[in-house]
């Protein structure tokens, strides 16, 4: 269990990002990196719909790490590949699981960094993951933010086409939150839009919060886009997000990040 959280320098000093490539490659090489899964929820429902997965690095030495900053850090070293790689590998087998002990009409969302997106065969790795787990990969929904679009969209678009066509869909995390959101809907086929937390956070005391809120699920729903937001954390929030429409939240009032024996206890019926 976590002892203590350090804390690095947001705007990577050199010594903390070196030590911490140091403490990435130490937690590849032993093992120290885990899978939590965070459950989301019908709006409509209520039911379980699937989980997305976040990881986590326990590193005995250092204690737990966040991914805020040991993902950064891996994408910047270039480690992002070996991590991704064992992340989707991990996150994959897992669904595996939770569908073989009863979860079977679920979901699961993984969160792809553009460096993997670019640099590795994630496409072949995922049908050949789908292929020997016998997943069926309408179960996948990749999340990516904006930064990752930015570069190569021609190379992009081929890969988000090679993975629509297999029915894997790519959702846009964070929306709202970069530069160019709007323009990104016009260049790439989006299936869905998660709202990011910010927003969130202010929907019942924001004025602004709530108008920004209640057009992007307008013009989502215009569009043919599916929404999750992001964050829930009141019945106030819940309350506000299903007047306006939205299909699925994710959050604290609906379930932390979780182990996955955990989740299985929580979920499996
Ligand atoms: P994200 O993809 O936006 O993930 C949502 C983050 O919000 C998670 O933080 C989650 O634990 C947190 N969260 C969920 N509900 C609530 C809530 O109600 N309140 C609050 N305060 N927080 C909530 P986490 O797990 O620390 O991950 C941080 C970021 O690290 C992720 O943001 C994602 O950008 C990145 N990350 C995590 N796992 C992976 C991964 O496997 N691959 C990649 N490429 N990035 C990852
Ligand atoms: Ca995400
Ligand atoms: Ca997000
Ligand atoms: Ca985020």
């Amino acid at each position: 269990m976590p002892t203590k959280q350090i804390v690095f320098c947001e705007n990577g000093e050199d010594t903390d990002w070196d030590r911490l490539t140091k403490i990435i490659n130490l937690a590849l090489k032993h093992k120290h990196f885990s899978m939590a899964y965070q459950p989301l929820i019908s709006v409509n429902t209520g039911k379980l719909i699937g989980f997305e997965s976040l990881a986590r690095c326990q590193s005995p030495q250092f204690g737990l790490i966040s991914p805020a900053d040991f993902i950064p850090c891996a994408e910047q070293s270039g480690q992002i590949l070996e991590l991704g790689h064992w992340i989707i590998h991990q996150a994959l087998v897992d669904l595996k699981c939770m569908m073989n002990q009863g979860l079977s009409d679920i979901c699961l969302s993984l969160n792809i960094s553009p460096v993997q997106l670019l640099h590795s065969d994630i496409f072949e790795l995922i049908m050949s993951l789908v292929h020997t787990l016998s997943l069926p990969a309408t179960a996948i929904k990749l999340e990516l933010t904006e930064t990752a679009l930015i570069n190569n969209p021609q190379k992009i678009s081929n890969v988000f086409n090679a993975f629509q066509r297999e029915g894997i869909q790519i959702w846009l995390d964070d929306f709202g939150t970069g530069f160019a959101s709007l323009s990104l809907l016009r260049k790439f086929n989006i299936d869905g839009l998660k709202i990011d937390r910010s927003f969130i956070d202010g929907i019942n005391n924001n004025n602004d919060d709530f108008t920004l809120c209640s057009a992007i699920i307008a013009m989502a729903q215009r569009l043919g886009l599916q929404i999750i937001a992001e964050g829930v954390e009141t019945e106030t929030q819940l309350h506000i997000l299903s007047q306006l429409g939205c299909d699925v939240v994710q959050g604290y009032l609906l379930g932390k990040p979780n182990t996955l024996n955990n989740n299985l206890e929580i979920w499996v019926p």
